[in-house]
């Protein structure tokens, strides 16, 4: 089915379903992890229909490509285990005022399907990407500091392929990145209602910065690295190679990766927006923007 006629039907239905009373990132998150995207494996049918979503919001939020780019799509091709993977990377910008950059990051790929057994990765990393759209639509309504870039890797499944390609690509000069936010599975507290933070900004206001938005949120911020939960600061080095902020992080440039940890849907079939705790995910999709705007602030006073 195309796009189209799958939003179409979408949107036709949406009143009936319910969802027009649904919040933004609701209705993306359901979209994305929708069966007719297969789980977004890289290179699949799948991942072409929801790149194509993913684009068409893009335009309608307002971001503009990247001079380097002149489209919204960044291909990329690399090896994995001996074995070639063709990715698109998706990538917008909204321009501030000062020469550096703020990159927000959400991997849209996902592991597909085995035989009929679809992996609809509704918190990895539908929901990450759902935020994130959330983020530009709401950065676009107000003055920015600091340039942002929106990027959507591809084949982060595969080992943070699209991150590292987007990177060596040097589509941004790297010293010009001020910071890289990372989400990466928003919606599942899996038991715990809390989120893990990690990041290699070895800067005091970076931890005040913490602090309040865990003052402001109500919601714990727990540090990680390695295997283990290690309390409340996060200037550690993540040498977890967790999510794509890793990719950044290899080149010297700050990153910061907001994200749930795994839980029991992680990887399974059952990881479906009907499981998502949406309560739970109202409430760090803020504390993202929460993030966005404090580093913009802190962007402009570097
Ligand atoms: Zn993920």
């Amino acid at each position: 089915m195309k796009l189209g006629r799958i939003v179409a039907i979408f949107l036709l239905l949406a009143p009936v379903l319910g969802y027009a009373s649904e919040p933004v990132w609701m209705r993306d998150v359901t979209v994305l992890a929708d069966d007719s995207m297969e789980g977004r494996a890289a290179g699949s049918n799948g991942s072409a229909l929801s790149r194509q979503y993913i684009i068409s919001r893009y335009k309608e939020i307002g971001l503009l490509p990247l001079h380097s780019l002149d489209s919204f799509t960044h291909p990329f091709s690399a090896e994995n285990k001996g074995k070639q993977i063709n990715g698109t990377n998706i990538v917008g910008k909204l321009d501030g005022k000062i020469e550096r950059y703020i990159v927000v990051s959400a991997h849209y790929d996902h592991i597909g399907r085995k035989g009929r057994r679809i992996f609809n990765g509704a918190d990895d990393n539908a929901s990450g990407v759902a935020a994130m759209l959330y983020l530009a639509a709401q950065s676009q309504a107000q003055s920015r500091q600091c340039h942002q870039v929106f990027l959507a890797p591809d084949a982060e499944e595969h080992g943070l392929l699209g991150a590292r390609a987007f990177v060596k690509a040097g589509l941004l000069e790297s010293d010009t990145i001020f910071v890289n936010l990372n989400l990466d599975m928003l919606s599942q507290p899996g038991g715990r209602e809390e989120v893990l933070v990690s990041g290699n900004l070895s800067h005091p206001r970076f931890n005040r910065l913490i602090e309040d938005i865990e003052i402001a949120s109500n919601m714990p911020m727990i540090a990680t690295d390695e295997r283990r939960r290690v309390g409340r600061f996060p200037n550690l080095s993540d040498r977890r190679k967790v999510s794509d902020h890793a990719a950044f992080a290899e080149q010297g440039i700050p990153f910061l990766f907001l994200g749930v940890g795994r839980h029991n849907y992680y990887h399974t079939p059952r990881d479906t927006v009907s499981r998502i705790d949406r309560e739970f995910y109202a409430k760090t999709v803020d504390i993202a923007w929460q993030y966005l705007q404090q580093l913009d602030a802190l962007c402009a006073q570097h």
